[in-house]
């Protein structure tokens, strides 16, 4: 997830991301890592950040917000990419 200062936060509503469930060393299953990822592994490092995306309190706000500014990567409101994808 995209880190901006707190003002700028504020400023554009995204409070809702100091309640994230992914904060800190969890969020590392929530995007690719620099090397190759095999489907295999893509698919169960997307469903690990789908599980936590599950019991996050901010979960709406973040799948709203990376569906309105087109977010191209990574797991965020319990989407994947490609899933989020299909409702643009
Ligand atoms: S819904 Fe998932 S990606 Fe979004 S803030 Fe919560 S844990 Fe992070």
């Amino acid at each position: 997830m995209a880190v901006q200062d707190n003002s700028a936060q504020t400023e554009q509503g995204l409070q809702w991301q100091e309640f994230a469930a992914c904060r800190g060393p969890l969020g590392s299953v929530f995007f690719p890592p620099p090397i190759t990822e095999r489907k295999r592994e893509k698919l169960a490092r997307e469903r690990k950040a789908k599980q936590i995306c599950q019991a996050c309190p901010v979960m709406n706000e973040c799948r709203d917000y990376s569906i309105a500014i087109r977010e191209p990567h990574g797991v965020w409101g319990g989407l994947s990419e490609k899933e989020r994808r299909v409702l643009l």
